[in-house]
């Protein structure tokens, strides 16, 4: 049994401290920021999603291109095993009507606060304002308020996040000091991300913040129900998660890449025409698509914000709108930072931003 040093006190190094420790070895985590978890307690301010109920199959094609890499990981820790993992820390969870995994509390702090009893019961000691600066001969370099340490372990297990939310502590500065070692690193990429739209400012103003709800997005994933986020730029929020990974791939692969929603997945193309032809023609669009299509409020907004007069006026190509709202991609690049852009109908612009 050893001595190991686990950098990173997000859950990745929690959990691989908990293993480690329960084999044995001695563990210390040593943490830049003066707490651990600030990402996940983070995320469970907007309700922490710990993991999916779908098919095993279909969990995995959330991964993209990863899923192959990340199959024996997955197969060794499956969904069940996450929900039973959290009830051991008194955690009980539910599926939500989306099919994902929440505790019941939604939050991540009764969670996080367990974890860290546990890990403490298991002799796991936590170093907190201890940012790693690298290995140097014989071991691994430390900043800490005292200034410079360096601690020898037998093994030292990195978990130190991606590059998102740096203010959370992971700032990826370690990608360059291991790639001077020889270590192959892939590029960091946005996993779970949002979309800029080209909104007009007055649909930004008035949407900003308002979700957008039972609607079914498809592209290369399969098609999935579920809700998105109207932001001042664009759109965020699970559904467009469940379908961020595919479609960057896609951008960077073909340099496009195409989400389609349905507006109304409860009604049939046949049947919205039907009801939509039943429509005055001399009433307002508002109208027309309330009482025809049972829609108004922010579905409402998007139709009229891209759609043409003609699109407007005919029920054929209204309903299609409705069922097949094209947000299509381009690879424009509208700046040096924002390279990859999608353009939906009608003008709508979409273009991944951070996540
Ligand atoms: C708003 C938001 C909502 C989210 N919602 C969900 C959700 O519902 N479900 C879900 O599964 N995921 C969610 N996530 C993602 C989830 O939080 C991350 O996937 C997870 O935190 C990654 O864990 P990690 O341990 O790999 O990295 P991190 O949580 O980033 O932890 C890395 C740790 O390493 C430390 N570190 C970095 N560099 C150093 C260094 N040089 N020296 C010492 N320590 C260092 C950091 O300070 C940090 O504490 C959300 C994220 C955000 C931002």
């Amino acid at each position: 049994m050893g001595r190991v040093a686990v950098i990173g006190g997000g859950p990745a190094g929690l959990m691989a401290a908990e293993v480690l420790a329960s084999s044995g070895h001695a563990v210390t985590i040593y943490e830049a920021m003066p707490t651990v978890g600030r990402k996940f307690l983070l995320a469970g301010k907007s309700g922490l999603n710990i993991t999916h109920s779908e098919d095993h199959q279909r969990f995995l094609s959330r991964f993209g291109q990863a899923g192959a890499r990340l199959l024996s990981s997955i197969d060794a820790y499956p969904a069940a095993a996450v929900r039973a993992w959290a009830q051991t820390l008194g955690t009980e969870t539910f599926v939500g009507s989306s099919g994902r995994v929440f505790p019941t509390t939604m939050k991540a702090s009764p969670l996080l606060r367990a974890w860290l009893r546990r890990l403490e019961g298991q002799g796991v000691t936590i170093l907190t304002r201890h940012r790693w600066a690298g290995f140097v001969d014989g071991g691994c370099r430390f900043e800490t308020l005292e200034g410079a340490r360096v601690v020898e372990a037998d093994a030292c297990l990195l978990a130190l996040g991606g590059a998102s939310w740096p203010r959370l502590g992971s700032d990826a500065a370690w990608v360059p000091w291991l790639r001077d070692r020889g270590v192959d690193i892939a590029d960091l990429r946005p996993a779970n991300c949002g979309f800029d739209v080209g909104w007009s400012d007055l649909f930004s103003e008035r949407f900003a913040g308002v979700p957008v709800k039972s609607v079914r997005a498809t592209s290369a994933v399969g098609a999935i129900t579920g809700e998105f986020v109207i932001t001042r730029h664009g759109i965020e929020g699970s559904l467009v998660y469940a379908h961020a990974a595919s479609l960057r791939e896609h951008l960077e692969k073909n340099g496009s890449a195409a989400l389609m929603l349905d507006l109304m997945p409860g009604r049939t193309l046949a049947r919205l025409v039907q009801d939509l032809s039943k429509q005055d023609g001399k009433a307002s669009f508002s109208n027309r698509l309330r009482k025809g299509a049972g829609i108004d409020g922010v579905k409402a907004a998007l139709l009229r914000e891209f759609s043409s007069d003609a699109d407007r006026r005919d029920p054929q190509r209204l309903a299609g709108l409705i069922k097949h709202f094209p947000f299509r991609s381009s690879a424009r690049a509208r700046s040096p930072r924002r390279s990859r852009q999608l353009a939906a109908c009608a003008g709508a612009r979409l273009t991944k931003t951070t996540c």
